[in-house]
């Protein structure tokens, strides 16, 4: 069998299967966003990576080294923001091919810098090998009270779900650099959102400073896809409402310009890195209310948490729907 047959995920759960049985309990392996490893004083440490591949996540002469340098560590950083954790250390592996000029890789670096100093995220280590194409991987290590580790499998039914930002408008940028669109204003900011992604660190240790947010995952492959793992890893169901989905002003406007589903974008696109959280239905107002006031912007609700085992719903008008498209997976296309 072809791995195109089996899909990221599936391949995903057949290494768990092989590699997660002998784990001691109190480690957490493949499942998450983060490796969780219990620490001292009740705090555990969260470990992640993720590659960045040339042609298959960028395009070098459609992103800035400094861009691509900011990027790339901004998406594994999202992955310790989705657990609630605080990062702390990186390694950086880098393959390059010969013809890379030495001022590409400092640009590269000074994206990086900017992103990892504003974090207080300090640079350990890591290892460099001649590729034919870019390849980048980061490991990030944070660290987190144990007690307030936000799990893909602690949504429970009733729960709303909610996400923390403007869905689908890193998607239009990605539509916008495949399809050589012109570069209005507006497409330049689109653009911008899909290359210079800002995670959400701070609001996700806010988020799991509260005992009524109950799972938490970045958006990275489109929440379609998101809410996905979060059900899978919670046996439970989710419908999402089409109609509640925030969108920019811009996507609005580029999508009514190029008649594109916005909402079909803003579903399935992913690279947004906002968070997509559950939160007890009970605690959503207050919860919503003090999030506001600290971050100026609403939790955004977009749908609920059900009892289905593996039901995914789209509403629209009221009424359920199917999508044209399915959230990002590697290797089904
Ligand atoms: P994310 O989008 O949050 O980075 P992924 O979908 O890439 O998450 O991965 C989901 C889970 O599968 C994570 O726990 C990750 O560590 C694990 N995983 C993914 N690829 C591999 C691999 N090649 N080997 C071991 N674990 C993997
Ligand atoms: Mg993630």
């Amino acid at each position: 069998m072809k791995i195109s047959e089996l899909g990221e995920f599936a391949f995903i759960r057949r290494l768990a299967s092989r590699f997660s049985q002998d784990l001691p309990k109190d480690i957490q392996g493949i499942g998450d966003d983060c490796a969780i490893i219990p620490y001292l004083d009740h705090t555990s440490l969260l470990i992640t990576t993720d590659l960045l591949i040339e042609n298959v996540h960028f395009i070098r002469s459609k992103i800035s080294a400094q861009d691509l340098g900011y990027k790339s560590i901004a998406v594994n950083l999202s992955d310790i923001a989705a657990m609630g954790g605080c990062p702390l250390y990186t390694l950086i592996s880098i393959g390059l091919p010969s013809d890379i000029d030495v001022e590409w890789i400092d640009h590269f670096f000074d994206g990086m810098e900017e992103l990892a100093k504003q974090e207080n995220v300090l640079l350990l280590g890591g290892d460099t090998t001649f590729a034919s194409e870019i390849a980048i991987n980061f490991v990030i290590i944070g660290k987190i009270e144990t007690s307030l580790i936000k799990k893909r499998s602690q949504a429970k039914a009733g729960d709303i779900i909610c996400c923390t930002n403007n869905l689908g408008d890193s998607g239009a940028g990605l539509k916008i650099i495949l399809e050589d669109l012109p570069l209005t204003d507006i497409a330049k900011q689109l653009i911008q959102k899909h290359n210079r992604p800002f995670p959400a660190i701070h609001e996700g240790q806010w988020l799991a400073s509260q005992n009524g947010v109950h799972a938490m995952i970045d958006v990275s492959d489109g929440i379609d896809s998101d809410i996905r793992h979060i059900m899978e890893q919670s046996h439970c169901g989710a419908v999402i409402d089409l109609d509640r989905l925030p969108l920019s002003a811009d996507l609005d406007q580029i999508a009514k310009l190029y008649n594109w589903n916005a909402a079909e974008i803003a579903a399935t696109a992913g690279e947004d890195y906002c968070l997509l959280v559950t939160i007890d239905p009970i605690e959503y107002e207050k919860i919503n209310s003090l999030y506001n006031q600290t971050f100026k912007k609403p939790l955004f609700k977009i749908g609920q948490i059900t009892d289905q085992a593996n039901k995914l719903s789209y509403l629209k008008d009221s009424f359920p729907v199917q999508l044209q498209n399915r959230g990002f997976d590697h290797f089904k296309k």
